[in-house]
């Protein structure tokens, strides 16, 4: 635990640093005033096993809470140093986080992950192609050019479940809602296709009752808006707030 808690004070006193707040050490003290006070008057009867409150959660929930309020201001902040290359719906995810990987691109991020990816290498393809490296890793955020801020990176608090992990991202990011969805297997854009070019690849049920198909321009997966898609799109959305 005590390296996650280092983790999540290192992001609070940039966040703070971010917002310009004078003093950091109060602020600190206040959060962890309130996430011991989180855990505590959690229900634990209301969380299954799986996602039992920990402290960890305490601390995601307050930063997300941190995050939103105060997301036109940071928006307004970043924008102003837009030259440093970085983009904001451009990211790099560590080896392990090939699940959000996944749900970052259905909201629509450019999520790039390669299964068996060493630090070196993430490290690497982030500064090559700018965006912002993801890692559960906290040491990670120990290399040099992250430490020198030549690349950004965000820590993932490694006990998360999915959904939150999402949420907390979209947060960080300022990731707007879009209903823009990338392809969920690579990343690529999704653009729509003429029904009949993709009849033989479609079940007999499906090309009845729909019409409107997606094929990603990357690698040619064909999506469309099952039930499967409708619940895609819900849990994404319910990711925002
Ligand atoms: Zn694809």
């Amino acid at each position: 635990m005590a390296r996650i808690q280092k983790a999540f004070e290192r992001r609070f006193r940039e966040l703070f640093a971010e917002l310009g707040a004078r003093d950091r050490d109060k602020g600190l003290a206040w959060i962890h005033h309130k996430a011991e006070q989180l855990l505590h008057t959690a229900d634990p009867s209301s969380s299954k096993s799986a996602t039992a409150p920990t402290l960890s959660h305490a601390y995601t929930e307050i930063a997300i809470a941190i995050l939103n309020r105060t997301r036109p201001f940071r928006q307004k902040q970043r924008d102003r140093h837009a030259s440093d290359h970085t983009h904001p719906a451009r990211v790099h995810c560590d080896a392990g986080l090939g699940g959000l990987a996944r749900w970052l691109r259905a909201a629509g991020c450019e999520a790039f992950w390669q299964q068996d990816i060493t630090d070196a290498e993430l490290v690497r393809e982030t500064q090559q192609h700018g965006g912002i490296l993801l890692t559960t890793d906290s040491l990670l955020l120990d290399r040099r050019p992250i430490v020198r801020g030549e690349i950004r990176a965000l820590w993932i608090p490694p006990t998360l479940t999915m959904h939150e992990q999402l949420r907390y991202v979209r947060a960080e990011l300022n990731l707007p809602a879009t209903d823009e969805s990338r392809c969920m297997r690579c990343g690529g854009e999704l653009a729509q296709v003429n029904k009949e070019q993709v009849r033989d690849r479609i079940p007999p049920r499906t090309y009845k009752w729909l019409n409107e198909f997606f094929e990603c321009t990357n690698c040619h997966q064909l999506f469309w808006e099952g039930t499967h898609w409708q619940r895609i799109q819900t849990k994404v959305k319910t990711a925002t707030h």
